[in-house]
């Protein structure tokens, strides 16, 4: 038998079968090996019936003594039969309507019975219970001990999967060991067939547990290897292409003094590290990460400035959106042109004439820093001699798209992002970058209230509202995501709360409408006309999430807030709080399910947040949270994204490894691995 045996030549089963195995992507021995159980249930046998407990489920071992097929007076079949431990005690057993089972029960045969247990009538008495018999020579398949749980396959069982592991699970063995032996031994690890086929029959708890420590530590060890390879591999072969820029301290002196406001230490020192990176003629891969608020636009323009003053080199910062890359263009033009720099914007909403005089200022050399979005990446974009590509809320992008500038010679890269994620998942996802923390935010800004309400406090928050208002401060409200993909629907949906609002809510008061299937032009004049204060409220789909800058707004009502995420909810919270008043967050439920208001009480709790997208990740898994098949971090079977020590052990394990050898040359079951299967690898 090979692992690469078609399952027709394995398994004794229907075509249909093996076309549904196949359709769930099930073709080869070796494919069902690894497709693992969800989750285990202890079936361990107990010999009497007087201790079982009548709360959980009973496997209970003994012989049937009677078997009857009745029907009852409404018309009911059922299969009545009559169990018997080893120490006399009985039960009665029923089964309903499966008149087929009369055959397949043999009195005074050993069987194991599986099932609730219930008391009625002074008779316990089993109700449709589960049952297996003991076949001569051979171990049981679904009691005894720790028993598999599969996820089912359309209309295929947990019964039938365990049944047929049980049948193949010994050829784990046949799979080839991944992990070099010193590796293996000095980490006490178990091998990999065998803990493959510990993973489909358990032989004891503490087995089981070591078998998926092993296979665990072995998908983060092969992720993490594969993209420190890919950073060594690059620094190794782009070593001596990018420019290297000396560090020159008064330059940066020149430019923070004249600042309206002093750095935060954190900002200081992320700049400092980047600084440092860009005198290295390897080009930088650096992924900043800061809460929203904390100032990392700021940060990127100390280094632009730098690298243009000293580097003599272009920079180019790209964002996702037309709202924010504007705002970006206004900002920084407003901090380098006074001193002389030459900055300008490229978005799909400029006239082909202006696109193409910006484009020809870039390829000779005369437009110091482009701000845009995606029409970066367009083909007629050349640069004279790009130095420095930052790539602001880099998880909006597709991963080409972030390659595409980075392709432009070699420049140093800054990828920034608001989105705070995790260190274990940061150090999976971005196994090729360094990173670093914003975690302090510029001083003076107060904590933002958040408060759940509930439908009954509807009203109170409108009165709320309606006085910071009056107040002259400004509101956002945002309207719940109907569906991820159904764009149209949300654009009613806050169509109809705003008219709502308007006609209903706050007839005196001024109220705009934005949603992502508005034209970027139109978008613009909306948010200049609020940051204008054109409106009091402006109410908005999920469009207005990146960071758009509107300091007199004081107040974000979030309508259906247990639909979003805590790390999306914590993004729309930093639209307030940028200015100097007190501002206020409201998350706003038509649900009272328990475990929403749990998760959303976070939100009230907690200002931080990376303490927030490590709940959020712990409640709903990454997928979830960060969209992971587009980050291509691949699903992992056993390990844990959230298990930080065994993360960062498998880390040094792969850099090890790596530095003595980078191209893997002795070990060539690694190389084979993390090269041709691209699902190892993460971009
Ligand atoms: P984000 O990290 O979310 O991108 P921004 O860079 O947009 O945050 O900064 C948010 C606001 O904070 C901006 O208005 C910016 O001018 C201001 N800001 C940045 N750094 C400081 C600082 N050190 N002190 C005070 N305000 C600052
Ligand atoms: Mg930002």
């Amino acid at each position: 038998m090979k692992l690469g045996t078609p399952l027709r030549d394995v398994l004794a089963t229907t075509p249909y079968f093996l076309k549904t195995l196949e359709k769930a992507g099930l073709s080869t021995l070796e494919d069902l090996l690894l497709y693992f159980p969800r989750t285990y249930e202890d079936r361990s046998i107990q010999k009497s019936l007087a201790r079982a407990n009548l709360k959980d489920t009973v496997t209970v071992q003994g012989i049937l003594v009677d078997k009857d097929n009745i029907r009852t007076k409404r018309g009911y079949k059922l299969l009545k039969a009559l169990f018997r431990d080893e120490e006399g005690n009985e039960a009665e057993v029923v089964w309903f309507n499966q008149p087929h089972l009369m055959n397949m029960l043999t009195l005074g045969k050993s069987i194991i019975l599986s099932g609730k247990l219930k008391y009625e009538q002074r008779m316990l008495s089993f109700q449709s219970p589960t049952f297996e018999y003991f076949v001569p020579g051979q171990s049981l398949v679904h009691f005894g001990g720790i028993t598999p749980i599969y996820p089912e396959i359309d209309r295929i069982s947990t019964e039938w999967l365990r049944k047929k592991m049980h049948d193949v699970a010994h050829h784990a063995l046949l799979f080839e060991e991944t992990l070099p032996e010193e590796v293996r031994k000095s980490r006490g690890l178990m091998g990999r067939g065998e803990a493959i086929r510990e993973l489909h029959m358990p032989t004891s708890r503490e087995q089981l547990e070591r078998a998926r420590y092993r296979l665990g530590f072995e998908e983060l060890f092969l992720l993490q290897l594969a993209g420190v390879r890919r950073k060594l591999s690059f620094q190794r072969d782009a070593a001596k292409c990018a420019p290297a820029i000396p560090l020159d301290a008064e330059i940066m002196k020149e430019f923070v003094e004249q600042l309206p406001f002093q750095l935060t230490d954190h900002q200081r020192l992320v700049t400092y590290q980047i600084l440092r990176d860009m005198e290295r003629d390897v080009p930088m891969q650096r992924l900043v990460e800061g809460d929203v608020g904390s100032g990392k636009t700021l940060v990127a323009v100390l280094c632009a400035y730098h690298a243009i003053r000293k580097g003599g080199v272009q920079a180019a910062i790209m964002a996702p959106t037309e709202v924010l890359a504007s705002q970006h263009y206004k900002s920084i033009t407003a901090l380098l042109a006074p001193w002389g720099l030459n900055v300008q914007y490229l978005a799909g909403s400029l006239t082909k004439k202006e696109k193409e005089t910006t484009a020809l200022g870039l390829a000779q050399g005369t437009v110091d820093v482009v701000i845009g979005t995606h029409a970066l990446i367009q083909e007629y974009v050349q640069f004279h001699r790009l130095g420095l590509v930052v790539i602001d809320e880099q998880h909006r992008f597709g991963v080409e798209q972030r390659r595409t500038l980075a392709q432009h010679g070699f420049p140093h890269v800054l990828h920034m992002t608001a989105t705070p994620i995790p260190r274990t998942l940061a150090l999976t996802m971005y196994g090729d970058q360094d990173i670093s923390l914003i975690s302090e935010m510029p001083k003076g800004r107060k904590t933002i209230i958040t408060r759940l309400v509930n439908p009954q406090d509807r009203q109170k928050m409108y009165y709320f509202l309606e006085d910071q208002v009056r107040k002259g401060r400004q509101a956002f409200v945002i309207c719940p995501l109907i569906d991820e993909s159904e764009k149209l629907e949300d654009v009613r949906a806050v169509t109809k709360e705003y008219a709502f609002l308007q006609e209903h809510i706050f007839p005196e008061l001024k109220i705009g409408l934005l949603h992502g299937k508005m034209k970027a032009e139109e978008k613009e004049q909306i948010m200049t006309s609020f940051k204008d204060r054109k409106f009091d409220i402006l109410v908005s789909t999920s469009v207005i999430e990146v960071g758009v800058d509107i300091p007199n707004a004081s107040t974000i009502v979030i309508e259906g807030a247990e639909r979003f995420g805590l790390s999306q909810l914590h993004q729309f919270r930093g639209r307030v709080g940028r200015g100097e008043a007190q501002s206020y967050c409201f998350l706003a439920t038509d649900s009272s399910q328990k475990g929403q208001s749990q998760r959303l009480k976070a939100m009230e709790k907690y200002a931080d947040g990376f303490r927030l997208s490590e709940i959020d990740l712990e409640l709903r898994g990454p997928g979830e949270v960060y969209g992971i098949r587009q980050s291509g971090v691949p699903d992992l079977r056993v390990a844990s994204l959230t298990d930080l020590p065994l993360i960062v052990e498998a880390r040094e394990l792969a850099e090890e490894i790596l530095e003595k050898d980078l191209d893997l040359n002795t070990m060539p079951v690694l190389k084979r691995l993390i090269d041709g299967d691209t699902s190892y690898i993460p971009e």
